[in-house]
């Protein structure tokens, strides 16, 4: 049967295996383990031999319906997933990485992967190169000397900048490297880095994937013989997605493509009006020609995704007046949900950061992140109009 469209597999996806009792929808399988009375079965499962279940820390029908979905939609062989999207970063670096190892990645990756980086994996001896940015020679440069994994993360948290996947994935090939890509907030439905030669992709699924900002988890697809050794990781460490969370992620996936096509729209018109306003100084976001990651884009991006960022005149102090105006926004550190979500990079992406440590990241004190919801896009703008009206009034009155 020709495949169908990812929209569709988004839908209807990894779920056969796990239905039971007639249903339609996937079960909650809410037990941590799982019985057997003929020893014979329950030794083949132990062993691998058969299809099953044993205890919840290793697999669970709920989880693994999860994982068989994401696969699918990032064309991978195998999946295996996380408590949280931060899990599935530090179980698969730790899979990989052994003191006198070296690990080459860039200085825009997510504030918690910039944290492993910076100040964990030093102490194991491994050696961390942290390249410009979009920076590709000097990036390919890196990786030519040698390294164990090359680490991108494309677009990044907050100011959206671009890495060239398929060129990044051919320079790490040839070095020998496992090249993992965080497509966090691309999601499946705008890029997959597997099929630009990628090895691993890894996503916070508490974002775009669930998509309601009610359940936490994170995922790592790829190829069986990379995705085995962090399940093993995993199962033996403990960061395991609970049954509870995997089925909402679940729930969520079904409306992905529709949810990411919205918020990829919106995030554009609303990127398009913010550059008409006179308090903003700059807006980033990868769907604007005047993006400098924009040709990339425009190659391994179906769309342009649902985060973009703007910095604002007079730093903080307009940030802490225009927030609070928003009525269609939620002010809070998370993105990706069906609703707008609005925050300082401060105190959401790069909290974890000195100021020092974000200047030098090129991220300004007064911007924002603006994480797009599937609002009507007419109320969106409209609400950031009387926003600015407002402070723009405030400060006449000053
Ligand atoms: C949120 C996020 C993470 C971490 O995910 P958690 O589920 O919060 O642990 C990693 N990478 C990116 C790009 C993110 O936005």
């Amino acid at each position: 049967m020709k495949q169908a469209k990812i929209g569709t597999r988004a839908i209807w996806a990894g779920e056969q295996d796990a239905l039971a009792f007639g249903a339609t929808q996937v079960p909650i399988v809410q037990s941590v383990s799982f019985g057997y009375d003929d020893m014979e079965e329950w030794y083949e499962v132990a062993i691998g031999k058969k299809h099953g279940h044993i205890y919840g820390r290793n697999t669970n029908p709920t989880v693994q319906a999860f994982e068989a979905k994401i696969m699918d939609l990032e064309g991978a062989e195998a999946a295996t997933s996380f408590s949280t999207g931060m899990a599935a970063i530090s179980n698969t670096l730790a899979t990989f990485l052994y003191p006198g190892d070296r690990i080459v990645s860039i200085k825009d990756t997510y504030g918690g992967t910039n944290k492993i980086f910076t100040e964990f994996l030093p102490k194991q001896q491994i050696d961390v190169v942290l390249c410009e940015t979009g920076a590709h020679d000097a990036i390919a440069a890196e990786v030519d000397k040698g390294c164990k994994i090359l680490y991108l993360e494309t677009p990044t948290n907050p100011t959206v900048k671009i890495t060239d996947i398929k060129r990044m994935a051919d320079v790490g090939k040839q070095a020998g490297a496992i090249v993992i890509v965080d497509n966090t907030f691309a999601t499946p439905i705008n890029q997959n880095p597997l099929a630009l030669g990628a090895d691993l992709v890894i996503h916070s699924a508490t974002k775009f994937l669930g998509g309601h900002a009610d359940a936490l988890g994170g995922v790592v697809c790829g190829s069986t013989d990379l995705v085995d050794a962090i399940y093993h990781y995993r199962e033996i460490n403990g960061a395991t997605l609970d049954p509870m969370s995997a089925y909402l992620l679940l729930r969520g996936m079904k409306t992905l493509k529709l949810r990411v096509d919205k918020q990829s729209e919106n995030a554009l018109a609303v990127a398009k009006y913010l550059q008409t306003v006179d308090i903003v100084e700059d807006v980033y976001y990868p769907g604007l020609s005047t993006h400098h990651g924009y040709d990339i884009a425009v190659n391994q991006m179906r769309q342009y995704g649902g985060m973009l960022s703007f910095a604002v005149k007079g730093g903080v102090t307009t940030v802490s007046k225009l927030l609070p105006q928003l009525n269609y926004a939620n002010r809070a550190a998370n993105l990706g949900s069906v609703e707008t979500i609005v925050g300082p990079s401060r105190t959401t992406s790069h909290v974890e950061c000195t100021s020092e440590e974000r200047a030098a990241m090129g991220i300004p004190e007064g911007l924002i992140r603006y994480s797009a919801g599937i609002e009507d896009i007419e109320d969106l703008i409209e609400d950031l109009e009387q926003a600015f009206q407002k402070i723009h009034d405030k400060r006449a009155v000053i």
